[in-house]
Formats: C-alpha cells, sequence, structure tokens
C-alpha cells in the first residue's frame, strides 16, 4: 500500500488518517475499516456516486477493468474521471469483434486504455503446456491467462472498479458496492451491484454507449471465443460461457 493524495472532503473517508488535506492509506485493516463504511453508507447510492467517492479517494491509484462487452462503467468513470485507466486482459483468445470494440472505447471515450498479455503467448502455452488447455483445463488457462496477468496490472493501483453485478451469477449475489479484496489487498468497487439487465439495456440506449456487436448476435456475456457460445433468447445470459464444463467464473472475482 502506498500514500494516494487526494482532495475530496467526503464524509465517508474522514475518518482516514489526513495529512495536509490528503488521505494517507497505510494498512491494509485500516483500509478494510474504510472500505466498511463506504459500502454502509453508498449501499444505496448512485453509480455516479459510487464512482466519485472512489475516484477522489483513490486518485490515480484507481483503475476500471473490462471484458469490453459494454463501455456502461468506462462512460460513468470518465465523466467522473477523465483520462482513468481502463484496463484490459488481451488473452489471445478474444473474438475480433471484442478487440474492435476495445479499438473504438480508447478513440470513443477519454480513458488511458491498458491492453494486458499472458506471460505466454498462445504459441508458447500450446509448445509449453499442449495445445487447446482451455478444454482440457479450463481453470488453469484462465489463471494463466486472466488471474496472473490481472494481478501483475492491479499491483501498481489500491483499488479498481469492476462492471459485477449481483444478479449475473450466484458466486456474485452477495457483491456490495464497496469491498475489500483480501486476496490482492485492494478495495474494489462494483458500481451497478444492484443494477438489473434492464437497467443496464436503459443506460445503455438512454445514452448511446458502445456495445460489442456480439452482443446483439446471441452473446449477452462475452469472454474468450474458444470458451463463449451464443444463448437463445431466455436462456441464462451467462450460461454461455464455459458451457458443458460446470465453470462459472473465471476466477478474476472469486
Ligand atoms: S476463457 Fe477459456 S480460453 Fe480464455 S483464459 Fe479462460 S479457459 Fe482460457
Amino acid at each position: 500500500m502506498s500514500s494516494v493524495a487526494t482532495t475530496t472532503s467526503d464524509p465517508v473517508v474522514d475518518g482516514a488518517v489526513q495529512v495536509d488535506g490528503t488521505v494517507q492509506q497505510e494498512e491494509p485493516h485500516h483500509m478494510e475499516q474504510i472500505v466498511e463504511r463506504a459500502a454502509e453508507e453508498l449501499a444505496d447510492a448512485s453509480a455516479d456516486d459510487i464512482l466519485r467517492w472512489a475516484t477522489n479517494t483513490f486518485g490515480e491509484r484507481i483503475c476500471v477493468t473490462s471484458s469490453m462487452t459494454d463501455a456502461v462503467i468506462i462512460h460513468m468513470a470518465s465523466a467522473v474521471a477523465p483520462g482513468i485507466d481502463v484496463v484490459f486482459l488481451d488473452t489471445g483468445y478474444h473474438f475480433a469483434e471484442t478487440i474492435g470494440t476495445r479499438d473504438a472505447v480508447s478513440a470513443v471515450y477519454p480513458v488511458n486504455l491498458i491492453s494486458i498479455t499472458p506471460s505466454r503467448t498462445v504459441a508458447e502455452q500450446d509448445a509449453e503446456l499442449g495445445p487447446r488447455l482451455y478444454g482440457r483445463n479450463p481453470d488453469l488457462c484462465c489463471y494463466l491467462r486472466k488471474v496472473e496477468p490481472l494481478e501483475r496490472a492491479l499491483s501498481r493501483y489500491d483499488a479498481w472498479i469492476t462492471g459485477v453485478r449481483r444478479d449475473e451469477t450466484v458466486e456474485r449475489r452477495d457483491a456490495r458496492v464497496v469491498e475489500w479484496d483480501a486476496r490482492r489487498e485492494m478495495v474494489k468497487v462494483n458500481p451497478i451491484a444492484g443494477w438489473s439487465a434492464k437497467q443496464v439495456d436503459d443506460y445503455i440506449a438512454d445514452n448511446s454507449i458502445l456495445v460489442n456487436p456480439l452482443v446483439y448476435d446471441g452473446y449477452p456475456s462475452i469472454g474468450c471465443a474458444t470458451c463463449t457460445r451464443q444463448v437463445a433468447p431466455g436462456e441464462n445470459p451467462r450460461s454461455g460461457r464455459w458451457a458443458g464444463t460446470g465453470k462459472t467464473e473465471c476466477g478474476i472475482h472469486l
């Protein structure tokens, strides 16, 4: 943990150690206390207010992570904090449409887009561990191509912003708008944790948000091309991810 300068006067963070008007973040347990207060006080706040608190509190040591399914969170965060870092995991297995959406996001929104790549190329992974690891051991493949690269990317931040929603999966049903990410010893901010899919759709329509074109072709939740299939109308939107394997999460949000 390092020092984070912020000029906020948000009452949520008034309990933080104040040094000449800055918030000094020291030990993880101290951050946990800030998170607990914020989670309670912001539980029913608007996504904008949650983002304002987060970006005021963490300054440049916060980023957005995005799978490039849509740019809802990116639009909101970049309106509150223009120039904010947006981290994208370029696994090497993405649909061309996802890479195109990433490039469009970078061109349209005032963000600093950061593409993170795994330590091995797909060819190197195939040579070392055999081809199509995603079919034989998707947990290891996700670890190598998503979890580990994200850990590396997040190590330079004190907080990260996600588009996680409680109604997406069983594993996400207890997600709070502000959480202590104990594994990474950092703060996780989920501004739309309480939103429904309809709220997301309405926000996209009302604000002309960039959306991955695959969404309109039966892919409401988009991961690697190798592990994402189309879903039928009315099916669980995430049922197209790792279909038939029992796997529902890549490990990033666990
Ligand atoms: S989603 Fe599939 S291809 Fe992508 S990292 Fe995970 S297992 Fe590998």
